[in-house]
């Protein structure tokens, strides 16, 4: 549906996209994630029309939309800095795409539309007040349904959700994707929250300085990250690397850890192992062990963050575990941590060039 091929765009010096290559398919909500700078504004306004890549391909339906105007291409776009009218009301400003010749629909059509737009994004309250009275969220939240109101071939979306305070982001996070409109629309949805994108994405595109690093499901993204970054970008607390080298008959860390693991590098091979917190089981269970004294411990509502001292004390990791296993733990007690191994992650070493890439173990 939405189809970007070696998209390049550099303003003066900087290089904005490098060589990009993205593709949404019909009906899919896709996240772009990256950091602030990565190019995610670009490639919506690429997509959008409103910046000519200086070159590469732009395709949408199948249709090159070399020379076609961001009218014309039928795709509606919510920008991070929302245009809105600030003297008319929040009615007004929801109202007016549909009042243009394409969108135009009949008076009670228009308002019943936005009557269920603005239930769903809960500001049914807020119709007849100027924008300008409104505060950042209840804007970013007019912004929203302006553009889910009217149809379009796609949506794109540009950070909707980050002015919103913590509590009403994570419920408007929830309802976005029931909306009719967004169900049956091919959403493109940018982020710089990794929380939201694995919520939200039936398919996710991480970003970084201008490329796009890894494509996939949120499963492929989590489990089969290409590389450390990609590996850091998600799951909070991070996921702990620890410096180690592959041996002949496995991976040895740092820590006094022996994994018994096949990786397919070459013995001396500097690596990094990688293991996400909830993936650390506290009592047993099968697979690889890593043995430890705890060092503090924090507890986060239901669940416990463990920092454990590996070894001889100078590495440590983190792992979530639930409270009932975790609170009675003290400082300096012996743990015995357990990681299955498929959830056990192997990297090469970062390079001051590029963070270091996954490689392949078997069990
Ligand atoms: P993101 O949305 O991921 O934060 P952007 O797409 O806005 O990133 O920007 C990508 C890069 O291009 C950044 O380095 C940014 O400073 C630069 N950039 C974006 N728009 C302009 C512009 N109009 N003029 C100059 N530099 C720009
Ligand atoms: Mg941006």
């Amino acid at each position: 549906m939405i189809r970007l091929s070696g998209i390049r765009k550099a303003y003066g010096k900087t290089l904005a996209l490098d060589e990009l290559e993205l593709e949404v398919r019909e009906g899919e909500f896709f996240c772009l994630l990256g950091p602030s700078g990565a190019g995610k504004t670009t490639t919506l306004k690429t997509v959008a029309g409103l910046e000519q890549p200086d070159s590469g391909t732009v395709v949408l339906d199948g249709e090159d939309m070399r020379g076609v105007e961001p009218y014309d291409r039928g795709v509606a776009m919510c920008f991070e800095s929302y245009a809105l009218y600030p003297h008319r009301s929040a009615y007004d400003n929801l109202a007016s795409p549909l009042r243009s010749p394409r969108h135009r629909l009949p008076a009670g059509e228009a308002r019943q539309r936005i009557g269920a737009i603005a239930e769903l994004l809960g500001i049914s309250g807020l119709l007849d007040r100027p924008v300008g009275q409104l505060s950042n969220g209840q804007r970013q939240r007019v912004a929203l349904g302006r553009v889910l109101v009217r149809p379009a071939r796609a949506f794109l979306l540009d950070e909707p959700l980050s002015h919103l305070d913590a509590k009403l982001r994570q419920q408007m996070r929830a309802e976005l994707k029931a909306i009719g409109a967004v169900q049956h629309t091919t959403t493109l949805y940018v982020t710089h929250d990794s929380v939201e994108a694995l919520a939200l994405g039936d398919r996710i595109g991480v970003i970084r300085q201008g490329r796009i690093v890894q494509t996939g499901t949120r499963e492929e993204i989590w489990y089969r990250p290409q590389d450390t970054e990609v590996a850091r970008a998600f799951g909070r607390p991070r996921i702990n690397l620890l410096p180690g080298v592959v041996t002949q008959s496995g991976v040895r860390a740092d820590g006094g850890v022996e994994l018994p693991v096949r990786a397919r590098a070459a013995p001396g091979t500097e690596v990094l192992v990688g293991l996400r917190p909830r993936d650390l089981a506290l009592h047993g269970g099968e697979g690889h062990e890593l043995t430890g004294t705890v060092y503090v411990t924090e507890v986060l509502g239901r669940s416990v963050e463990v920092t454990v001292r590996l070894g001889t004390g100078e590495q440590r990791v983190s792992l979530v575990a639930p409270r009932a296993d975790a609170a009675r733990l003290r400082a300096d007690d012996p743990v015995r941590l357990v990681v299955r191994p498929e959830n056990l992650l192997l990297f090469e070493a970062d390079r001051p060039e590029r963070p270091g890439r996954r490689i392949e173990t078997q069990p």
